[in-house]
């Protein structure tokens, strides 16, 4: 079962390793444990629903606290600590596109805000209830998750947006195809918020972000519904497609969608290379995208990131001589671990790796060969899980991420770490925070940050410390250019800084699109779109 107050199916465990344990009790200072909350006293904590009873509605204590909240830190601090300032009245399970109308009429006829959910994997505060006096309708999308086309001949298939991806991916496995999109949160995310939040995945240099893979589907609305046509491409004015990507559950509902998708590939590999530090390594991974070779992911660890990752191994033998052998070859304290992948037909990958093998050794990189690679394939899914046993070690862990143009990568970079680290220091802590690139383009990359902090016993704290850190953080971004987000999205943590890259016009504009798609403004209020009036 999925858990209620952390990341995963409850039978999952990933053990943080002793090792890495001591290290951050060296690093961070011990941690208090103070324990969490149970689920039946969180479930007493539910108040009172304000909706008028539905027969279709759930009104059930459990489900509403099953719904309050998305995977953000704060979400975390606050279901760990029993205090989850917000719950959703009550909860709509539509299984067909009348049911979800019916859910957009009540909505509507009784001034309820409603709130599109798909898996709840939002880090960004995305479907947590708003504190305001108007009564708040989650409407849960997970039921609807079947196939219901697939067009072998053109390469698409369409599915109902409730589904997940292992769900999806099984489906079209059988077939002897993949939609190849694998966020870090594959488990329980869903298609359609993929879409909404335009998502990307960890192989999207082979498979494509979300926007390229997403062609068409049914997206209903309160002015009525649109079919979006699958066209390979079309002049026929702006792609209104486009209006669903990103959309934030804020314009609609997508009920379908029509995906491209791949035949399952007949090869795939991952390699390790270590450089001597992060400029040259960034330097191989910019000649890498440039000069385009046919990848399928690259992965640039920084120093501090690339030895945590040796720690979490809690391998101590492994460690020991990694160490010394890479110190021996000149590769010592800032070395950086690039993890690339090549994926598709046999041909194709040979060059791609011969290529990509050569840009990296001319570059400085040792080659690791293949070990690396194979344990982050086989543990990309699980690393969340990590953050479950952190927590319970005392350690609470969050992370962030933008894209820049590169002229701006090492800045932008630079400056993001230093912010959390100096308000860090401001509150008399110490904070563990690394980087890697972790999606690149021919002009720019994905920043991808991960910084760990200890916990203090009162959750407020562990709220403020968290507080300052994003704030410093997401400033440094938009104040050296980067975007406020690459693939998390807006949310509520992030919709006051978004004014800064859409303009005022642009701000304006989207508001617009809403009151035209939901002239009340019950969808989903403040997400996005920041309200000045609701928090
Ligand atoms: C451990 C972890 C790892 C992650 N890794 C990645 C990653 O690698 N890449 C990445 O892109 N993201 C990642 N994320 C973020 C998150 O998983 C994505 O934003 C994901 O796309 C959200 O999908 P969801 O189904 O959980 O949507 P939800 O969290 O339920 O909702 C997100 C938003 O989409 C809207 N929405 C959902 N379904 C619909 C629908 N059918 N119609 C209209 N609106 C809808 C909601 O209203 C909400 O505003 C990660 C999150 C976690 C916790």
């Amino acid at each position: 079962m999925k858990r209620w107050n952390g990341w995963g199916d409850d039978q999952t465990i990933y053990p943080l390793p002793d090792l890495s344990k001591n290290y951050l009790v060296n690093l961070l200072g011990e941690a208090d444990t103070p324990p969490d909350a149970s689920l039946d006293e969180v479930i007493k904590s539910v108040p009172e629903s304000r909706l008028t009873p539905f027969s279709t509605i759930s009104a059930d204590p459990e489900q509403r606290l099953r719904h309050a909240c998305g995977q953000s830190l704060p979400d975390w601090i606050n279901l760990r600590s029993g205090r989850i300032p917000t719950f959703p009245d009550g909860v709509i399970f539509p299984t067909s596109d009348e049911q979800i109308e019916e859910a957009f009429e009540i909505a509507s006829s009784h001034q309820m805000i409603l709130i599109p959910y798909g898996g709840g994997t939002s880090v960004v505060r995305h479907v947590n209830p708003p504190q305001c006096d108007t009564p708040v309708l989650t409407i849960d999308l997970s039921n609807p998750n079947q196939m219901v086309d697939f067009d072998e001949t053109s390469l698409l298939a369409t599915f109902e947006a409730g589904i997940k991806g292992p769900h999806l991916e099984k489906k079209l496995n059988k077939l002897g195809y993949t939609l190849g999109h694998f966020p870090q949160s594959f488990e329980f995310s869903t298609l359609g918020g993929w879409v909404a939040t335009r998502s990307s995945g960890q192989q999207s240099y082979y498979y494509g972000r979300i926007e390229d893979l997403f062609r068409g589907g049914y997206f209903i609305t309160q002015q009525g519904a649109i079919d979006f046509p699958s066209f390979p491409a079309s002049a026929a004015g702006p792609d209104l497609r486009h209006l669903v990507l990103g959309s934030e559950g804020r314009f609609g509902i997508l009920s379908r969608a029509t995906v491209a998708i791949k035949h399952i590939p007949k090869f795939e590999e991952f390699y390790g290379y270590i450089f001597k530090e992060w400029e040259t390594g960034m330097q191989a991974v910019r000649d890498l995208a440039q000069k385009d070779i046919q990848l399928s992911m690259i992965r640039l660890s920084d120093a501090q990131e690339t030895e945590t990752t040796l720690l979490l191994t809690g391998r101590r033998n492994l460690i020991h001589w990694a160490g010394f052998g890479l110190d021996k070859l000149g590769y010592k304290k800032k070395r950086c671990l690039l993890i690339i992948g090549v994926t598709g037909d046999r041909d194709r990958t040979i060059r791609s790796q011969k290529a990509a093998f050569q840009i990296c050794r001319k570059n400085g990189g040792l080659y690791t060969g293949k070990f690396v690679g194979r344990t982050w394939k086989k543990s990309r899914f699980l690393v969340p899980y990590l953050r479950n046993s952190l927590w319970e070690s005392g350690y609470a862990l969050d992370t962030l991420e933008t894209a820049v143009p590169w002229s701006k990568v090492q800045l932008v970079k630079d400056k993001t770490i230093e912010a959390i680290a100096s308000v860090s220091q401001n509150q008399n802590e110490r904070v563990l925070v690394f980087g890697h690139l972790s999606h690149v383009y021919p002009t720019g990359a994905s920043i991808y940050i991960t910084y760990i902090f200890r916990r203090s016993y009162d959750p407020d704290e562990n709220i403020e410390r968290w507080h300052e850190m994003k704030s410093a953080a997401s400033k440094a971004i938009i104040n050296h250019g980067g975007t406020i987000s690459h693939q998390h999205g807006v949310g509520r943590d992030h919709a006051r800084y978004l004014e800064n890259e859409k303009g005022t016009i642009g701000i304006n504009l989207l508001s617009k699109i809403g009151q035209f798609f939901d002239p009340d403004n019950l969808l989903n209020r403040g997400v996005m779109i920041e309200e000045k009036s609701v928090k």
